[in-house]
């Protein structure tokens, strides 16, 4: 297959499966810089991947052995964090705020200065190396969440934004009634760090494997306006593609509120996330 051939898949794509433009874009890049490849297999591989994004995949990236200590230690004193906090405080706590509770807390104990930057590291690096390619709008590891902008959903141990995101899940649940559940919601940069990273830890430190299902931090839309929906008392299965049985799915799909930031077959590098409800259209 050649350029031209492979620019009409992607075209169609952005028809039939709400691929945007942006991953088409970044998508051409890569393969303008691996001319050689076969871009049959390319796209084969890609979409095997994303149905097993739980696997590994030879290609993944996974944290050097020279750091592996600094990444286990760092995931240890993240999760003691996360305790101590508590976990409605931890969603939106900032990095700069992380860094001073644990400071003064010796349960938790003060984040080395090998541990600090291997989480700049992490932060800033290019996603795109490990596979994901989907936008970045947090810039800075210290940016915050304006907690004035924010409530807490009661009886959920999540928080959302005042305005679109707040004014979207209300109406959600005025018409899907106590059924639909609010699974996640502002997400800021140390919730996503320790997410990012248990999910690496888990599986031998494997940064594409975990940057299939979580965005790396910086990369999460949680952290803008977005949020997970799901069953009452469906559990976890709420986050597989279980959810899309259940009468919360089908009544979302059929009002036309599942505007997804990862569709089926999407080119961003993530799994299909039938629960995650996109805000805005624009970004
Ligand atoms: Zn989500």
């Amino acid at each position: 297959m050649n350029r031209r051939d492979f620019l009409k898949i992607l075209a169609m794509g952005v028809i039939r499966w709400g691929i945007t433009p942006d991953a088409v874009a970044k998508n051409m890049e890569i393969m303008s810089r691996t001319p050689s490849q076969n871009l049959d297999d390319h796209i084969r591989d890609y979409l095997n991947k994303m149905e097993n994004f739980n696997e590994y995949h030879a290609e993944d990236v996974q944290i050097d052995n020279a750091i592996y200590k600094v990444f286990t230690s760092t995931v240890k004193r993240l999760r003691r964090l996360q305790q101590y906090a508590g976990h409605g405080n931890f969603q939106i706590l900032s990095f700069e705020d992380g860094l001073n509770i644990a400071r003064k807390y010796s349960r938790i104990g003060e984040f080395s200065k090998a541990e600090i930057r291997f989480m700049e590291m992490i932060f800033y690096a290019e996603a795109e190396r490990y596979g994901f390619l989907g936008q970045k709008p947090l810039n800075k590891i210290t940016d915050r969440i304006k907690t004035k902008e924010a409530m807490k959903v009661p009886h959920t141990g999540n928080y959302l934004y005042r305005g679109l995101p707040l004014e979207t899940y209300e109406k959600i649940k005025q018409l899907v009634g106590d059924e639909v559940v609010l699974t996640s919601g502002i997400r800021g940069i140390m919730k996503q760090f320790l997410l990012f990273l248990n999910k690496a830890d888990k599986n031998h430190g494997n940064l594409s494997l975990a940057s299939r299902s979580l965005a790396p931090p910086g990369y999460s839309f949680h952290g803008n306006g977005d949020f997970d929906v799901g069953q009452a008392g469906f559990g976890a299965a709420n986050f597989t593609k279980r959810f899309t049985h259940t009468d919360v799915y089908k009544k979302l799909s059929e009002l036309g509120y599942l505007k997804l930031r990862y569709p089926q077959k999407n080119l961003l590098g993530v799994r299909f996330e039938p629960w995650h409800i996109k805000v805005r259209d624009n970004i």
